[in-house]
This record gives C-alpha cells, structure tokens and sequence, in this order.
C-alpha cells in the first residue's frame, strides 16, 4: 500500500470576526452552499431555501455494507406524502414497530455515530450522513427502507445518497415548508468544546477542529446555504478515524466494516488512503457534513448560525435538545406568511406515520 504524507494545510483563516456578512440572496432551492474561509464574504440576508416541501419523484435502491458490523446492507428511498417528514421503516421487522422517525426525539445513542429508536426497541444507527444528502437537496418527505440495523456506509461521505436523490429525482408538493428560525442564542458544551445556535438570516455553519495530531492541526470552515456547493465541497467529505482505535473499536464488536474505502484512516501524520485526501480540510468538511444531518433531526430547516469548535455528534444532539427546551429560543416560519403561530413541537408531525 502506498502511503501519502498529507499536504501542508493552509493557513487558518482569521477565525476571531463570528460575523458572516455579504454574499448573495437565493428564492429557491436545489444542492445549495457556499463554502468560504472564516471571515470572507458570505451572506447574512434572509436566504430562505424552498418554500414548498419537497419529495422524491420515485423510489431509488442501493446496496453497501454496515460500518460497524460489515454485513450487507440494502436500502431504498421512496417518496412520502406532504407532512410525512422523514421516516425510517425496517423491511426485516415484519410484526409491526418497523417505523422510526427520523428526528431527534428518537435519538437513543450517538456516542460514534447517530442511532435513532422507537418504542419497540428496534434502532438504527449511522444515519447522520443521509440526514445530511436529504437536507442538502432540501428533501422533506420520505420513506426510507432498510434491511437491518444500520445505514450503509457507503463511502463514508454523503455523496452516494446525493447522487441516489439525484438519480430519482425531485418534485414539489402542494404544501408549505417550515422552518425554525433561531431567535436567541444557544449553546452547549464547554471551554474545551462546544456548539451554538445564533439568530441569522439563513443557515450557515462556521467550524474549527484541533486534534491531538500534527495531521490534522487546526482547520477552519464556514459555509451558508445560498449558491450551490454542499454537493461539490461538502457531500463529499469522508468520515475519519484514526489507526491507533481501529483494534479498539473491533475489540468491542464496532467498525466490523470500517476500511479504507469508507473512511479516511490517520496514522500520526499520515493519512493512510492510497488515493490521499479529497479536500485539503476534508476532516473540517466532514464535520460540518455530519452536523448538517444530525441538525436536520429538528424535523425541519434550521434558519440561524451554527458554530462548533471541536464538536461531535454528542453536542449536536445536546443543542437540539436546549433548543427545544427554550421556547423563547425559536419559532416556526413559513416563508411568504406574516407569522406563523406554533402548531406543534418539532418532531410531532413525523410521529405520525402514513405508509
Ligand atoms: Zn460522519
């Protein structure tokens, strides 16, 4: 195997100015972000994304394997009616409880990844990275079915549900999309790492990680929804994890199906992928990709500013449970309408199944 010294990261970008500022405003939707080095111009106008919910035209199937237990894995998504949100179903659970809603009231388990549940006991884990595909092509409507307990692994990036969405297709639906706009701040965590929501024009996301390896030194990002790169610059980054916890994870039965065609693997300082990086800050990338889809667990589009400094799926799910917990920290809007009173909490319209 060959083995790739990792190339020189950039310069981080000034990171001390929290403010995002000009860019340029967008009506619709589509695969839609920008990306921007911290402190460089992006946009803080109203950027609304669709303003009518959005399903898939037909069903599209695939095949992988799980990351943590190597078995194969078949998946499909199909459309869903308006109001459906996005929910799981178990094609190998025949006896009833198969559904699971994919929102954050169901999140039993994100200590690697994000394992949703129901009632029944029955889970599914590692949906983070769909998540993150259904929000970029602003996907509010679908059934996703699977035959086990995990999501296939893929590539470990987004990408191949993109392209899955993509190969469907897209259609509008004769119902409003709602959106939960940010009206205060939140925040989570501690001085070492922490994640925060803030009032914003549009939803943009500003990252920074600092591993304890000289690979990964610092490495900081900001991006908004608005001009049409969460499928170039974010899709497509890859999970990552690093050699030293491989015989770890296995010895407790986890990463079974973990190689390096689905994940970046770090030894010191070099990443071990023969093919080397995809982006130069790939592992920023794939941070903000996951967050991306385990903020899409709101059960609805979050219109605010996410800022994370070494965060991981365990913060994501805290700043939607504070979130929710502070009803003075959001409202629902529906584009286009003066106000829109609150029916529901989020999440209650995906408790409702409709096969
Ligand atoms: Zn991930």
């Amino acid at each position: 195997m060959l083995v790739n010294t990792l190339p020189k990261l950039r310069p981080a970008a000034d990171f001390s100015h929290g403010e995002i500022r000009g860019g340029r405003r967008r009506s619709n939707g589509g695969v839609d972000l920008k990306t921007s080095e911290f402190g460089s111009e992006l946009s803080s106008e109203s950027v609304f994304p669709a303003i009518v919910q959005r399903t898939l035209s037909s069903a599209v199937r695939c095949a992988g394997i799980g990351l943590h237990s190597g078995e194969a894995i078949a998946m499909a998504i199909r459309p869903a009616e308006p109001g459906a949100g996005i929910v799981l179903r178990r094609t190998d659970i025949t006896n009833g409880g198969a559904h699971i809603p994919l929102n954050w009231r169901h999140i039993v388990d994100c200590r690697l990844a994000t394992t949703v549940g129901n009632d029944f006991g029955f889970t599914v884990s590692t949906v983070e990275h769909l998540m993150a595909a259904l929000a970029g092509c602003q996907i509010d409507n679908a059934i996703v079915e699977v035959d086990g307990p995990e999501l296939p692994i893929m590539d470990g990036s987004a990408g191949p549900f993109v392209a899955m969405i993509e190969q469907a297709g897209t259609r509008t639906q004769d119902a409003p999309r709602r959106l939960i706009r940010i009206d205060k701040r939140v925040v989570v965590g501690d001085h070492e790492k922490s994640l925060s929501l803030t009032p914003a024009g549009a939803f943009s996301l500003s990252f920074e990680i600092d591993f304890d390896s000289s690979s990964l030194a610092r490495q900081k990002l900001a991006i908004h929804m608005g001009d049409g790169a969460f499928k170039s610059d974010i899709a497509g980054a890859r999970t990552f994890g690093f050699a030293h916890e491989v015989d770890h994870l296995r010895s407790l039965g986890l990463a079974l199906g973990g190689s390096l065609d689905n994940a970046i693997v770090i030894d010191g300082d070099r990443v071990l992928n023969e093919e080397g990086l995809r982006f130069q800050d790939e592992f920023v990338r794939h941070k903000i990709l996951d967050c991306i889809g385990d903020l899409y667990l709101a059960g609805a589009p979050i219109i605010g500013h996410v800022h994370g400094a070494r965060s991981g799926h365990g913060l994501n799910h805290a700043l939607l449970r504070a979130l929710f917990d502070d009803d003075e920290a959001w409202s629902y809007v529906v584009p286009g309408t003066e106000h829109d009173p609150r029916p529901a909490r989020p999440g209650l319209d995906a408790d409702v199944i409709r096969p």
